[in-house]
């Protein structure tokens, strides 16, 4: 009962619920500023969240959860809805859908299997991920009871959980993805694993920030072939690689929790990181074997800080 609660979190108060038919009392859509729907997953404890940003001509979506049940139906649904004159013109808007990764977690790919291609950095991780996928057994624990917030939900098999094979395209850093009247560039941010890579959206000048900015748990501890590998160093230059790359941010969309988070989250983290990386933060020794990950290193540690923490390998 460790993160369980009864009310709905309260930020979802502030953001604009959008009905749809395939949800499967799992999925859940908010409408958020700039041409942005945020669909989200409440009932398991990754809390995670995937992005489907529109342009005047095409869609991009960012991540594509946790694969307890196929979000491409909602997809669909959400893309054939937008009114844009191309799918007018050609009957169907999803052909014009592209879809990148922000890395390869599990709960970030598990979609992934049923899309022509998904985007993503040129690593050794997600060229495995892609060809082999993820068996069961060191995803086991995010299936556990206590992982979702009700029972499991109707129709999931906890013991076929997995992540699939999936046909992956490398993006380089610097990528354009035009959508026609909106730019997003694709931003390489090694650090959270090596794969990670953020989204700049031009126009409303968005950042997407995938699990590297948000108030929650920060992790810099995977050192494996399946959880990627996080380097504390990298984390920290590529916090300042985006003060350079996006020098008119005006907001930062992120993959946990709530969806948008206050700019100030850069500075506060890379100071913290900081800290972690020169010694100077005091940490406590943190085995969870039951909410860790796969091969989580035995020197773990977690250090806390006003409205966020950070996990690091030691
Ligand atoms: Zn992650």
């Amino acid at each position: 009962m460790k993160w369980k609660t009864p009310q709905p979190r309260e930020y979802y108060a502030k953001y604009k619920h959008i009905n749809t038919v395939n949800s499967l009392n799992w999925f859940e859509c908010y409408e958020l500023p700039g041409n942005v729907i945020a669909i989200c997953e409440p009932q398991h404890l990754q809390e995670v969240n995937v992005f489907l940003i529109f342009g005047e001509k095409k869609a991009l979506l960012l991540d594509t959860g946790m694969g307890i049940f196929s979000i491409k139906p909602l997809i669909e649904e959400l893309c054939s809805k937008y009114d844009a004159e191309t799918a007018k013109a050609s009957g169907s808007y999803f052909q014009f859908l592209q879809v990148v990764n922000c890395h390869c977690h599990f709960d970030h790919t598990g979609g992934n299997w049923a899309f022509d291609e998904i985007f993503a950095v040129d690593d050794p991780v997600v060229r495995r991920q892609a060809q082999k996928g993820v068996p069961f057994e060191p995803l086991a624990n995010q299936t556990d009871e206590d992982m979702f917030l009700y029972d499991y939900p109707a129709g999931f098999d906890p013991k076929n959980y997995c992540i699939k094979p999936y046909t992956f395209r490398p993006c380089e850093d610097g990528h354009i993805f035009d959508l026609g009247g909106r730019n997003i560039e694709f931003i390489t941010t090694p650090g959270h694993t090596n794969d990670h890579a953020m989204l700049y959206d031009h126009k409303y000048g968005i950042l997407f920030a995938g699990d590297m900015i948000y108030f929650g748990a920060i992790y810099v501890q995977f050192g494996n072939d399946i959880m990627g590998y996080s380097d504390i160093d990298k984390y920290i230059a590529s916090l300042k690689k985006i003060r350079t790359r996006c020098p008119d941010l005006k907001s930062i969309y992120v993959s946990h929790n709530d969806f948008i988070t206050d700019k100030d989250a850069i500075s506060l983290i890379e100071n913290a990181l900081r800290q972690v990386a020169d010694g100077s933060a005091e940490g406590t020794p943190l085995q969870d074997e039951k909410y860790g990950y796969y091969m989580d290193p035995p020197t773990m540690r977690q250090y806390i800080f006003d409205g966020f923490s950070i996990v690091a390998g030691k």
